[in-house]
């Protein structure tokens, strides 16, 4: 399985979790207002630190995604406080007041870190150049190493190629330097 498919499983995997966490707190407070509040607490803390930790390694750390990490945190909580509070006035049942409002406050979080955190095209292309230049694509004919040219053409032996026939080959120019030097 990838990775990627791992981590959303583990994502999905967290949301039947939380909610367990969050009844037991609630059964454990006997069932008031304060527990309610205690458990949206210690899941929205939860979700917020285990989310970070999930996709961390998947996110590019620039100095503004940190801040509209942390902007994106505070928003969620003051979205599901507000909904919380409108929702008490609204109906006068506070304890599921605030339950609807840790749900909205997790919703937000999510969806508001998801969008902090996607690529933008600037990193795809920056990604995309990484890769060619960890990835030598040689010459088929010479393995004459084609990094950082601007056309598809072996400047060594002249070979001209599309550039799926250069990706779909495999001979990469350390395989041709090591056979010229051993002679096998
Ligand atoms: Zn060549």
């Amino acid at each position: 399985m990838p990775r990627f498919a791992a981590k959303i499983i583990f994502g999905l995997a967290a949301v039947p979790f939380l909610m367990g966490i969050f009844v037991l707190i609630v059964m454990l407070f006997g069932g008031g207002l304060l527990g309610v509040c205690v458990a949206d607490f210690v899941c929205g803390a939860l979700a917020i630190g285990g989310w970070i930790g999930l996709w961390r390694s998947t996110v590019v750390w620039t100095h503004d995604r940190i801040v509209h990490t942390a902007l994106a945190a505070i928003l969620s909580v003051l979205v599901g406080s507000g909904i919380g509070v409108f929702a008490t006035i609204f109906s006068g049942i506070p304890e599921e007041a605030a339950i609807v409002g840790g749900l909205f406050g997790g919703g937000c979080w999510v969806l508001l870190s998801t969008w902090c955190w996607r690529q933008t095209p600037q990193e795809r292309v920056a990604a995309a150049r990484g890769a060619a230049s960890d990835e030598p694509i040689g010459c088929p004919m010479c393995g004459y190493n084609l990094a950082g040219l601007y056309e598809a053409r072996c400047p060594e032996c002249g070979t001209r190629y599309t550039i799926e026939e250069l990706l779909r080959t495999t001979r990469r120019p350390t395989d041709v330097d090591e056979s010229l030097t051993t002679g096998r």
